[in-house]
């Protein structure tokens, strides 16, 4: 018995959902541009002894694992913590996205899944494609960012309070920002020779970061897996086109289930934009209701500055350390190890 071919019901209103992705990525992107830019020159002013710019506590966004250390401490003491509070508030706002959204930091904010994705874009131009790794190693590779992020969980899962507060105190606590502004200014061979790495094979493989190392993206995946929002295919529908599988960049199966539950899935929401049929594809709530990419976006927006506007409010955006400590401790980060 052959297949009867279904008939397409073409969509009538244009997709904007990556317009307002895109446009939400890119303010987000300029946004960490400017925090960064403000951090180079506090980081500058306090070096030279001359005073410079203010520090901008959103630089804390980069700490996740400071993020995640000031959460437990919270949790533990009910305490907001003096050193990177706003790492925690960033850690808890993004969290909270990956549990209502689907893993929506990725594909909408992070602004390393942005340049990741302007790569393979940029590699899908030129070389009429993407490189997709055989099964055998795409399926270990993607295991990599869960043993990266077991490490971290199960270091930060063996620290009391105490062990909390003396490591986020400690000098290298304190200036574990600086730090990371340090290794990308005084980038060592080996370090650059890895970055270089991972860029060619960003242009090559879809999100080569995100899918086979971000410890970050990890956790986020498997919180999204509470997530009540997912990607749903009306099979009466579909017309079995394969346009929504061919531009998934997690390389799901989108043509053929009927759900998308996986971890993977960064809520990108590129299947439904290719997709032709009216119907077909949307990113749905309990009882099928369709997610507006605006409602995406505003729900991103929502909660991304309810909650830095709540630790602004409240006082607890700020640390608490004075700045005469970064002047003395900034000096004298040559000499600092890791711990
Ligand atoms: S299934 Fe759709 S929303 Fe999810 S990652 Fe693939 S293209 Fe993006
Ligand atoms: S893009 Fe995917 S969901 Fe849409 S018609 Fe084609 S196969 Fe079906």
């Amino acid at each position: 018995m052959g297949t009867q071919k279904k008939m397409l019901i073409r969509r009538t209103s244009p997709d904007v959902s990556q317009i307002v992705r895109r446009t939400v990525q890119g303010l987000f992107f300029l946004l960490n541009l400017w925090i960064g830019t403000q951090f180079f020159f506090f980081v500058r002013g306090m070096e030279s002894g001359n005073g410079g710019w203010g520090r901008p506590a959103g630089v804390e966004g980069w700490l996740p694992i400071a993020g995640m250390m000031n959460t437990k401490y919270f949790l533990l003491t009910g305490e907001v913590p003096g050193v990177h509070p706003a790492a925690m508030f960033l850690f808890v706002a993004f969290v909270g996205m990956s549990l209502l959204l689907r893993k929506a930091f990725c594909g909408w904010l992070c602004p390393v899944g942005a340049v990741s994705e302007q790569l393979w874009k940029l590699g899908r131009d030129t070389f009429r494609g993407n490189f997709a790794l055989p099964k055998w190693i795409d399926i270990p590779l993607r295991g990599v960012k869960y043993l990266l992020l077991g490490f971290f969980a199960y270091a930060v899962a063996g620290m009391d309070a105490s062990d909390l507060r003396a490591f986020l105190y400690s000098p290298y606590g304190v200036i574990a920002d600086v730090k990371m502004l340090d290794f990308f200014r005084n980038l060592s061979v080996t370090a650059a020779i890895v970055l270089i790495v991972l860029v060619v094979a960003s242009v090559f493989v879809r999100n080569f970061w995100c899918r086979y190392l971000c410890p970050y993206g990890a956790l986020m995946g498997l919180v999204s897996l509470l997530s009540p929002l997912r990607i749903r295919r009306n099979e009466e529908r579909c017309i079995d086109c394969a346009k929504c599988a061919k531009a998934c960049p997690a390389n799901l199966p989108v043509d053929t289930l009927v759900q998308i539950r996986s971890a993977e899935c960064i809520g990108c929401l590129e299947c439904v934009a290719v997709c032709p049929a009216e119907g077909a594809l949307a990113m749905n709530a309990p009882r099928r209701r369709e997610v507006a990419p605006w409602v995406m976006a505003a729900a991103i927006a929502v909660l991304f500055f309810g909650i830095v506007g709540f630790a602004k409010i409240s006082g607890h955006w700020e640390g608490t350390v004075p700045e005469m400590v970064y002047r003395r401790l900034i000096p004298s980060l040559a000499e600092m190890g890791h711990p």
